[in-house]
């Protein structure tokens, strides 16, 4: 979903970039439920010849093959091109004849198979993926790997520039992480691949070879510590080592983000780890239901549709008629009732109900009634069933004359029986409860139910374990369409959340015991239900309209909209990422790649020599016993051993921050310090120095660093070479 949104707003700014993926003969399943509630999955098979799929030919009508090496067979895949408004999507595909039968399979399922077929998919996506690119003709400037998945990607495109221009794997990988982006998606452990070393070894055994490395090299590339042998290799990990461009998808994660893999860069501070944050949005235009659009172009002007992002353009919202806004709404409400009834009795006339369930269907939910909507993955993490946590005190908010109901939908992963747990308690419940036609479950969750549920709903329920939920992206279609959101401080929520524009849940607590977080954060959602949402939903005025319920959905759409579109999104990702990353890459591939050697040759120098520095005396040059004022100016000097490594390759930092309690610098600032002459503690000894002021009272630390230097470098804590006084 968040890939596609990608492409279209990329499309929308003209942004040239090309999509590579597989092309899932079966797709993720389909699901439906049996009577008891447990999901069932179905397989159908895909006709590409009836989607808009063009399979891609060479001038003689041929289709385009690609070749990868699995365990020494040659899989070969095709490539199939989407257009995504000006943007191609390619996407490979295995079932062909020409491949045995397991083979053909590579491509059946999205999160099918072990973990052998997922290295399989990994090597298709990474390797094939890029050899696609060039069977096209197509050069990526800069490679962006959305997650880790497709990093395989990042070795595939060092052995190109290998072969093509003689290069050591350590001269090409230097280079191409210069134009590597990597972003990774979710702190949640099945999100990372780990892969055992001996499958690593199995399939890697010979393209290793051909870069050059041993068995222990490359295992080094996905393992946090190169020495130990016992480690699995982590796709995030080799991700990492081969980007110089990282990111998480909120400020949250970032944070998260550095906390767990801070391990890869050891002795940088965690703050300063180089992942750093683009906070995810939606293709406003995709999402928005017609009826909104054709107020926004009413209201804000048609220029909404292209530019988005422009916060004054949203700041009109506040012009909509609060009753014009409200009607559009009320009927988005009601085809969403329409919509939920069609697919109950479509759901249970599937599984032969009785025709009294059927007719009962037909009456489900209420278009009057507040709505709220939960749809997502069934995640265990993400808790669908939390309402259910006191199911008597849920009945009696359902019940009430003031009453709510609940459209929820999503799958599990066919292996998650604890997520398929979940759906069953809910329908269960569903059944048991005095007022089951204000609680469904929509069967299949997919965009065309997504549409219709953040089009029609009053609020949207967001109930993750912090800090699992890396962004979430559901809670902003529904605010797109006026929807409010009542969530848990996680992901995006954590940075768009004002008491104006919707609820939290807690205040960004986590919890050790599961059990009773469940129990604080039910009830927590209970009593907003009770004391907040509900009256503020069904307090009318003798118009019957809902005033201040109504002047949130016009801040939340004014102040959310422009921050939350894909449009900021894919501008970011352009002005922080691709774009240096570009001129970067240009840059060193200029003179067949003349400075792309130099700069190479310039890391391993460094790498090399790096152990000989060191940081003599640090010396502040005041009173150090007396109080220092806020205001003062402090000024340090340093004496740093640099052997014969030349000062322009080395940033000398002055490090000064708060004390903590174990009297360690925390959230400290680097400085960066003036070279003033050589030292006279003799050759090789260089004297740097710094003034600064001091900005906050307490109790201060300082300590000096250096760290590698050099104009092509982008990240200069990515080589993880930190020396400390
Ligand atoms: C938006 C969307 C998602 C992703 O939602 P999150 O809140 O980011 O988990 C998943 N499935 C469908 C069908 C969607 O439309």
């Amino acid at each position: 979903m968040l890939a596609g949104d990608h492409l279209k707003a990329a499309s929308d700014l003209a942004v040239p970039l090309v999509g590579v993926g597989l092309l899932y003969q079966q797709g993720y399943f389909r699901q439906y439920l049996n009577n008891d509630g447990w999901q069932q999955e179905r397989y159908p098979i895909n006709n590409f010849y009836t989607m808009p799929l063009r399979l891609m030919r060479d001038d003689s009508g041929q289709p385009i093959h690609i070749t990868i090496d699995l365990l020494g067979r040659a899989v070969t895949a095709q490539i199939w091109h989407v257009l995504v408004g000006r943007v191609n999507l390619y996407l490979l595909d295995t079932n062909i004849p020409d491949n045995a039968k397991a083979d053909q399979g590579l491509t059946d399922q999205l999160y099918g198979g072990d973990r052998e077929l997922r290295i399989q998919q990994e090597i298709l996506l990474g390797i094939g993926g890029l050899r696609a690119l060039q069977a096209l003709g197509l050069e990526p400037a800069v490679c962006h790997m959305n997650e880790g998945h497709s990093a395989f990607m990042a070795l595939e495109r060092a052995r190109i520039l290998m072969d093509r221009f003689g290069m050591t794997f350590q001269q090409a990988a230097a280079i191409t992480a210069a134009s590597n982006v990597f972003t990774t998606h979710t702190p949640v452990p099945a999100g990372n691949d780990y892969f055992k070393p001996e499958l690593v070894e199995q399939y890697f055994q010979d393209y290793r070879k051909k870069l050059g490395l041993s068995k222990e090299e490359f295992l080094a590339l996905g393992r946090v510590d190169a020495t130990n042998a016992e480690e699995y290799f982590c796709m995030t990990v080799l991700a990492l080592r081969t980007s110089a461009y990282a990111n998480g998808v909120s400020k949250l994660h970032g944070q998260v983000a550095r906390e767990m893999w801070e391990d890869v860069y050891p002795q940088v501070p965690q703050h300063e780890v180089p992942i750093r944050a683009i906070t995810n949005g939606v293709h406003i235009y995709s999402w928005v239901s017609s009826e909104m659009a054709v107020l926004y172009d009413r209201y804000l002007g048609a220029r909404w549709r292209e530019d988005p992002r422009d916060p004054q353009l949203w700041q009109r919202a506040s012009t909509i008629p609060d009753e014009e806004l409200w009607r559009v709404h009320e009927r988005r409400r009601e085809q969403l009732v329409n919509f939920s009834r069609d697919r109950l009795v479509r759901q249970l006339q599937n599984r032969g109900a009785p025709s009294l369930e059927v007719e009962e269907a037909r009456e489900a939910l209420d278009p009057d009634v507040l709505t709220i909507g939960f749809a997502r993955r069934f995640a265990t993490y993400k808790r669908a069933t939390l309402l259910l946590h006191d199911p008597e005190r849920f009945s009696a908010i359902l019940c009430s004359d003031r009453p709510i109901q609940f459209v929820f939908a999503g799958k599990a992963h066919p292996h998650d029986n604890d997520g398929k747990a979940f759906i069953r308690d809910l329908v269960h419940f569903a059944r048991k409860t005095d007022c089951r036609s204000r609680i469904v479950f929509l069967e299949d969750y997919d965009m065309v139910i997504a549409r219709m549920l953040v089009q029609g709903v009053d609020v949207w329920l967001n109930t993750p374990r912090r800090p699992l939920e890396a962004s979430g992206t559901s809670g902003m279609k529904a605010t797109m369409n006026g929807g409010l959101n009542l969530s848990v401080l996680d992901g995006w929520w954590a940075e768009a959340y004002r008491r104006e524009v919707g609820w939290a849940i807690g205040n960004g607590e986590e919890y050790a015991d599961e059990e009773m977080q469940d129990t604080i954060e039910a009830n927590a959602v209970y009593e907003m239900l009770e004391k907040d949402l509900i009256p503020a939903f069904y307090d009318r005025g003798s118009d019957g309209l809902p005033r201040t319920w109504i002047a949130r959905m016009k801040t939340s759409l004014g102040e959310l909209c422009p921050i939350f579109s894909m449009d900021r999104v894919v501008q970011e990702y352009t002005r922080e990422f691709y774009r240096p990353a570009m001129e970067l890459s240009h840059h060193l591939a200029d003179n067949e790649f003349h400075e792309g050697r130099f700069f190479a040759d310039w890391k391993l120098h460094i790498r090399e020599n790096w152990k000989l520095l060191t940081v003599g005396e640090v010396v502040p040059e005041f009173n150090t016993t007396s109080e220092v004022r806020v205001g003062d100016a402090l000024r340090f000097t340093a004496q740093v051993y640099l052997d014969h490594i030349a000062p322009e390759n080395v940033m000398v930092q002055l490090y000064e921050g708060s004390m903590d309690g174990e009297g360690e610098i925390s959230d400290g600032y680097a400085h960066d310090m003036t070279l003033t002459g050589s030292s006279d503690r003799g050759e090789g000894w260089f004297e740097y120095a710094v003034a600064i002021e001091s900005t906050i009272t307490g109790q201060h630390g300082y300590t000096v660093r250096m760290i590698p230097r050099h104009p092509d470098l982008a990240n200069p804590l990515q080589l993880g070479l930190i020396t400390w006084a």
